[in-house]
C-alpha cells in the first residue's frame, strides 16, 4: 500500500513460504497494491495519490481496480492491512470490530513483543491508544473523509479488520518476523475460536 513500508510485502511473502495460510479457511492475498510506489521507494504512488485515503473518492487506478477485484469477493472473516510507521520504534496495531475480544488484540501484542519492543505512549501517529500499542479508532465510515483500506473492508467486507504497524527504525528481519508472527497468531486464533 506504501511503496516506502517494504516489510509488509516481504512478511507476506515469508508467511506464504513458512504456511501460515494453511488448508483451514480460503485466503485472499493482495501483495502489492502500490507497485509504482515500491520501485520508488516512496509512500505515495507514481502519480503522488496515498492510495490509503482514497478508497472513499477512488480517484487511483489502483484502488479502483482492488476495490473492483474486492466486490467480487466473499465477505471475509478476518481482513489483516500490513504497514510500517517511520516515526515509530515499537509495533502497535488497530483494530476494527464490531465484536471487541480484548484477548484476541492482546495475544497480537504478545507475539510481535517477541521480536520488537511495543510503541509507548497514550497516543500513536495521532489517535489515543485504547490499551498499550493497541489503537480501536473511530470506525464510523460517514464521520471520515478520506477513507483508508480499512475502513473500506470494515464497511464493506468484513466485521473485524486489523492494521499491523511495524517500526522502520527497527532491524528489517525483526520487522518481517513480527509481522509473521502476528499474522500467524492472528489467523490461529481466529481458526480456533470459529
Ligand atoms: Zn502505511
Amino acid at each position: 500500500m506504501h511503496g516506502d513500508e517494504p516489510a509488509a510485502p516481504v512478511a507476506l511473502l515469508a508467511a506464504c513460504q513458512q504456511g501460515v495460510f494453511d488448508d483451514r479457511a480460503t485466503w485472499f492475498l493482495v501483495p502489492m497494491i502500490n507497485p509504482t510506489g515500491f520501485s520508488r521507494h516512496q509512500r505515495d504512488n507514481a502519480t503522488g495519490i496515498d492510495l490509503n485515503r482514497d478508497y472513499l473518492s477512488l480517484k487511483a487506478p489502483e484502488v479502483r481496480s482492488h476495490v473492483a477485484w474486492l466486490r467480487r469477493q466473499p465477505r471475509f472473516d478476518l481482513a489483516v492491512c500490513l504497514h510500517e510507521d517511520w516515526e515509530a520504534v515499537g509495533f502497535y496495531h488497530y483494530e476494527l470490530s464490531r465484536q471487541i475480544d480484548p484477548g484476541f488484540s492482546r495475544q497480537i501484542r504478545a507475539t510481535a513483543a517477541e521480536y520488537l519492543p511495543i510503541e509507548a505512549g497514550e497516543v500513536i501517529d495521532g489517535r489515543p491508544v485504547d490499551e498499550p500499542g493497541i489503537i480501536r479508532p473511530e470506525s464510523d465510515p460517514a464521520l471520515r473523509e478520506h477513507w483508508p483500506e480499512a475502513i473500506y473492508l470494515f464497511r464493506h467486507h468484513s466485521d473485524h479488520c486489523l492494521t499491523f504497524e511495524t517500526p522502520s527504525p527497527q532491524a528489517m528481519p525483526d520487522r518481517i518476523a513480527a509481522n509473521v508472527a502476528a499474522l500467524s497468531t492472528a489467523c490461529r486464533a481466529y481458526l480456533d475460536l470459529s
